[in-house]
């Protein structure tokens, strides 16, 4: 089983599932939520995300696209733990804090457009294409 935690390890969860869709978003939202210029996706269905330990703080926002979003933040340390759409019923897991980061094959590219100009985005990568 996939397990991950926070920066000061206050938060832990594990993933009843491993991930179909793994992929980089570089949509300026994840940009300043991340400090990075994308964010690392594992993106599972929401059930399989279980909080172990700790507390999760949450911000929802419409990013544009009509579909409310909610961040879900450690308070303690404020590092990002998933994004999630409760209408598309996915929650974005943030593959850096999963435990083993070699579990992480990103295949998928997001907002691929608006990555930063100094950074080049992998041409290997799948432009997502929204259904
Ligand atoms: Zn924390
Ligand atoms: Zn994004």
């Amino acid at each position: 089983m996939m397990t991950g935690t926070c920066f000061c390890k206050a938060v832990r969860y594990e993933l009843l599932a491993e991930s179909q869709m793994q992929g980089l978003c570089y949509c300026t939202d994840c940009q300043v939520l991340g400090g990075s210029s994308h964010w690392t996706s594992y993106a599972i269905a929401i059930p399989d995300f279980r909080l172990t330990e700790g507390e999760l703080a949450s911000y929802t926002y419409d990013p544009g696209s009509g579909r409310q979003v909610t961040r879900y933040f450690c308070g303690g340390c404020g590092t990002q733990i998933k994004a999630q759409s409760d209408e598309l019923g996915v929650a974005s897991v943030n593959a850096m804090t999963l435990d083993d980061q070699d579990q992480f094959s990103p295949q998928i590219v997001y907002f691929g457009g608006s990555a930063p100009r100094w950074c080049d985005v992998d041409p290997r990568l799948i432009p997502f294409e929204e259904p």
